[in-house]
Parts: C-alpha cells; sequence; structure tokens
C-alpha cells in the first residue's frame, strides 16, 4: 500500500527545495506548496499521532487499518509490543543545531513518566538510528580524555566554565568520575561566568586571522554561538565529539548517550517514543540534573561512534541495533540490475525511495483485506506499507541507481 506521509516545519528545518524533505514530499504528494521562505525539517512515516500516514487510494489513516488487521504487523511484533507499530520512521533536513540531548533507558523513562507525565508524555525508551543521505554533522559522545585534557589546557575560558579544581583533577586523572564533575560544573555555571567566557572566546577568535583556530573549532564555535548566543551548549564541542557521516554512513544513539545534530539531511528510526532530555543548544524547556545523572561518561573516538551495518546480499546493507523495536536497510540497486526482490521479514515494514524508481513486478501475497493494491511503479519520494510476510519484487528503472530504505523489526 503506498502512504502520503506528514512533514513537519520546524525552523530548524532547511528552507525551500534544498532540504530532501521537501524534495521527497513534493514528488509524493504534487500538490503540496514549497516555497523558499519554508524550512522543512521532517517527513514521518508511521502511525504518531503528532504525523499519521494516510494510505494513498482509500484515505484511511494507517493507524486505522493496522487496528483492522493487525495481523498485518507479524505475529512475533503483536507478541513483544502489542497491536501497534513498534516504530517511527523519519527523513531530516537540518539546517541548524538541535538540542544536546540524551534518551533514557526503558526503566528510566517509566520513572521519568511516573514521576512527570507533564514532561515526560510515555514510558518507552527512544533509542535512534541516523544514516546519512548527505555529509551529516553530529556532536555524539565524549571524546578520548586526551582530547577534552588538551581543550581544557589550550581554552582558559573552557577552564573558567568548568572550574579551576575539576579541571586540574580531570588533566592529572582523565576518567569518567572526573569528566562528569567537569560537565555538569560546566552545564550548571552561572549565566554571568558562561556569558563572560563566551564573549572572551569569540573575542579572541576574532583577533585570529582567518584560516586560524581551526584546532579549537573556530568555525563550529561561532556558527553555534550566531543561533545560540549565550547558550553554555556552544562549549559542550569541547567535550563531545564532532563527526561528519558520509552519505550511507550511520550512526546509533542507545539510552544516555549525549548527542546533537548539527546539519544535513539524514534518515532516522526510532522507537515510538517523544522521552528526550534537553540540555543547552536549545529554547526549549532543559532539565540538566537528570541529564548529568543519566549519562553515559564513556570516552572514545568519534570514528567508534560510527554504527556498522551487515551485508545481506549484493545490494542490502541492514542496521540493525541492538534494540528489538526496529532496524533499517539499506538497498541500493546499481543500473543495469534488472530485477530485485526485498525480502520478505517477519514483522511490518515501511519502504521509501530516495533515488531512482521501479517496475512493480509483484506483491506476494497481497496484503489482506480491503487494502488498495500496490502502485505500478515506484519513484523518488514513493512510500510503501508492506504486511509482514509480503516481498517485493522490483525492475529497477534503467536511468538511475535505486536507493531505497526500510523500516522493519528483527526480533
Ligand atoms: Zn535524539
Amino acid at each position: 500500500m503506498e502512504l502520503e506521509c506528514a512533514v513537519q516545519k520546524y525552523a530548524w528545518g532547511v528552507r525551500g527545495f534544498a532540504s530532501s524533505v521537501a524534495q521527497l514530499a513534493k514528488a509524493m504528494q504534487p500538490e503540496l506548496e514549497v516555497t523558499d521562505d519554508q524550512p522543512f525539517a521532517e517527513l514521518w512515516m508511521g502511525t504518531h499521532p503528532s504525523g499519521p500516514s494516510i494510505i494513498k487510494g482509500s484515505g484511511e489513516a494507517l493507524l486505522d487499518y493496522i487496528k483492522r488487521q493487525p495481523g498485518v504487523l507479524g505475529f512475533p511484533v503483536i507478541e513483544k509490543f502489542g497491536e501497534h507499530l513498534p516504530f517511527l520512521f523519519k527523513v531530516l533536513s537540518v539546517n541548524q543545531a538541535l538540542s544536546i540531548q540524551a534518551h533514557p533507558t526503558k526503566s528510566h523513562a517509566e520513572e521519568l513518566h511516573s514521576a512527570r507525565p507533564d514532561v515526560y508524555k510515555d514510558p518507552n525508551h527512544k533509542p535512534e538510528m541516523t544514516i546519512a543521505l548527505t555529509p551529516f554533522q553530529a556532536l555524539c559522545g565524549f571524546r578520548p580524555g586526551q582530547e577534552i585534557a588538551r581543550h581544557i589546557r589550550e581554552l582558559p575560558e573552557l577552564k573558567e566554565v568548568v572550574g579551576e579544581e575539576a579541571a586540574t583533577n580531570f588533566t592529572e586523572n582523565p576518567g569518567e568520575e572526573t569528566l562528569k564533575k567537569c560537565f555538569s560544573n560546566m552545564m550548571q555555571a552561572s549565566p554571568e561566568t558562561i556569558s563572560s567566557a563566551l564573549t572572551q572566546l569569540l573575542e579572541r577568535f576574532s583577533k585570529m586571522d582567518s584560516g586560524e583556530g581551526s584546532e579549537l573549532l573556530r568555525e563550529l564555535f561561532v556558527r553555534l554561538h550566531e543561533k545560540y548566543p549565550g547558550d553554555v551548549g556552544c562549549f559542550s564541542i569541547y567535550l563531545l565529539n564532532y563527526l561528519t557521516l558520509q552519505p550511507g554512513e550511520a550512526m546509533y544513539l542507545g539510552p544516555n548517550v549525549i548527542h546533537a545534530y548539527l546539519l544535513g539531511d539524514c534518515i532516522e528510526c526510532m522507537a515510538c517514543s517523544d522521552n528526550v532530555v534537553r540540555a543547552g543548544l536549545t529554547p526549549k524547556y532543559q532539565d540538566v540534573t537528570t541529564l548529568i545523572e543519566m549519562l553515559d561518561y564513556s570516552m572514545g573516538p568519534a570514528e567508534a561512534r560510527k554504527f556498522e551495518g551487515f551485508k545481506m546480499d549484493n545490494y542490502t546493507i541492514l542496521y540493525n541495533p541492538p534494540v528489538p523495536d526496529f532496524a533499517v536497510d539499506m538497498i541500493e540497486v546499481p543500473t543495469g540490475v534488472e530485477q530485485y526482490t526485498l525480502r520478505p521479514v517477519e514483522s511490518a515494514s515501511i519502504l521509501l525511495v530516495v533515488e531512482g524508481g521501479a517496475g512493480v513486478a509483484e506483491a506476494s501475497p497481497s496484503a489482506p483485506g480491503d487494502a488498495p493494491s500496490p502502485p505500478s511503479t515506484l519513484q523518488r519520494g514513493s512510500v510503501l506499507f508492506l504486511a509482514a510476510g509480503q516481498s517485493l519484487t522490483l525492475r529497477p528503472h534503467s536511468d538511475s541507481q535505486l536507493l531505497a530504505f526500510r523500516a522493519l523489526c528483527v526480533l
């Protein structure tokens, strides 16, 4: 069944047709108006009430169809998660940094939700998987100890916000406890301390020649400060890994891993939850004490934050995180391949075509009930819902490679 999916126009999104979200959504819904002054931040594929997908042809919400035909989810999914789709699949186009955040474990989410249901609206965990569509910049996890120590030594402004004693303790003995003290001092520094340190560092950078200061992340610091003046999050880049994923590279954000998306377009898949603990680079509600206590303070290189996929066959790489809620197939079929069959899986799945197109030779078995039949052709922006056990045989068009992503569960 083909889906029509919701677009979220958050202010941090890329504007107009430069946004992958706008390009894909326009291809999916030709009547969608795309103007250069509007941000197109996210495309949502799934049943989340804030942006539910609709079945093309029947106009029924995917959520309602699944309620009527829960069997399409697959028995192992129903047994594990009940009668609902356990993941939300997205495309993101990020034009400015999103908040520094982490997501709780399942049991911590239950605690947070029962104590403060107004802030933590559901009791579920929210692991996330990110696969780059364009070079994609992010902050993720704490840097190796030597790098943090070097930044503390070379940046008196940073030393000021983490505090003299904590800074010395860390540089002499870089470990998780000394790092936690530095991070919590920084996040809880007074607004006066933060603002004076930010001003000093900006002044120092402004006196440098162009091209200087790259080892001190000058360009990134200035860029963040332009959008979030006075925000302590600008200093977080000296403690956190700064990495760029190349198209097709992935990152898995398990519980308690600190991260922030900075720039670029990506595919994202996550468990169904809205539980985000934020601190820094955001005007939204910040829960600094919860974040400080929950974080994983292990340190390591940026490269180690990349998540390796598993080659299923010549054309499909499976990114399978250590949670049952979701996994993502990246399907890349070069030109000249006449036919390719997407394997049947034991869960429902959602397929998004990002590049190229294909004829649909066969979908078997057909979806149960009164579901509309699949379209005869898939193109850039096509989104298909596949019932558990359904396979799909494609005849890729010869003019371009076929690039598609498929969210599923591996149980
Ligand atoms: Zn996140």
